[in-house]
């Protein structure tokens, strides 16, 4: 048997991985767009931030650092970046990995080793959630570590799509309109939390990580159940994304956009103190439009298709 012609790529296999290529270009170049639109709309990072990204080892904080170190080479402005992994002691996590990984890409990084894992075991009985406490433990832990390492900024890996479930958890389980804000100062107003990916899809995020290799750790490690409220959301949300193309996009943009006049919430808006008014009115009488939804809108879901949405269906 000819094995040398075997293995000789033919033009369908060249065309094929020019198009992975071309594909793959157009991906990184949204994304990079994304996260540095969502740093310039919220004023993330500033001149001399010393940037702590927080490492897990799954694929939405592997991409926040590939792209926030890019994004660093071509910024007009200087700034640092250090990469921090909290190793809590899961039975089986890979403690090798993280290491090599940020060795082979020549980042500065600390590696933090608590034993939260034990800590959660004690506390909570058999059966309960755990990532609550869990949660927590880290929370104080990575503010510390941003103190002793001098960081002016703290980025997390949360996406649009974790922001989306967020918004529903809080309108569904907690009956408040409240979701992940992009930038937020912490409670004991010492640090700067950041999430560079707001603008960024879980799908795109996903694609991403999956192409450039970076080595996923799972996050099952310390047996505790996802949050099983959080999956149905998601689940939810996926399957009207699948169902109704645009969707998505247009919750997020309504994030973006509140009107606290048309809401119920006295504090934000004072309707006790609403008087008539001789003029115009910023926000006034729209109460009593035909609501503003166009038949037919396009919408650009991805680079490689163009939906057309009915939203009268
Ligand atoms: S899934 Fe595990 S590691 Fe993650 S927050 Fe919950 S308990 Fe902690």
């Amino acid at each position: 048997m000819n094995h040398q012609a075997l293995s000789t790529p033919t033009p369908t296999d060249a065309a094929s991985k020019s198009k992975q290529k071309y594909s793959f270009n157009k991906l990184q170049k949204r994304l990079r767009r994304n996260v540095g639109k969502a740093i310039d709309d919220f004023s993330m990072i500033e001149a001399n931030d010393k940037v702590m990204v927080c490492l897990s080892g799954g694929k939405d904080s592997y991409t926040l650092l590939d792209i926030l170190l890019f994004l660093k080479k071509i910024a007009p402005i200087h700034f640092d970046i250090v990469a921090v992994n909290l190793d809590q002691k899961q039975p089986g996590f890979p403690e090798h990995v993280l290491p090599e990984y940020l060795d082979s890409i020549g980042v500065e990084y600390k590696i933090v080793e608590e034993d939260t894992y034990s800590i959660v075991k004690d506390k909570i009985p058999e059966g309960k959630t755990t990532c609550s406490l869990c949660s927590r433990l880290r929370r104080g832990i990575l503010y510390r570590t941003a103190k002793e390492m001098g960081a002016t900024k703290i980025a997390l890996g949360h996406h649009r799509d974790d922001m989306l479930e967020t918004l529903f958890l809080n309108m569904f389980h907690g009956g408040k309109l409240k979701s992940m804000p992009p930038k937020l100062v912490s409670d004991n107003g010492e640090h700067i939390v950041i999430r560079p990916l707001a603008y960024c899809s879980e799908k795109d995020i996903e694609k991403y990580a999956q192409a450039a290799e970076f080595p996923i750790i799972p996050c099952n490690l310390c047996g505790s159940q996802e949050n099983l409220q959080r999956q149905n959301i998601k689940h939810m949300l996926q399957d009207w994304g699948k169902r109704y193309p645009g969707r998505i996009e247009s919750m997020f943009r309504a994030m973006q956009n509140v009107t606290p006049s048309h809401l119920v919430d006295g504090n934000l808006y004072d309707f006790k103190g609403i008087t008539t008014s001789d003029g115009p009115v910023t926000d006034g009488d729209i109460g009593f439009d035909a609501p503003d939804l166009p038949s037919r809108v396009f919408e650009e879901e991805s680079d490689q298709r163009v939906q057309i949405i009915n939203l009268t269906e």
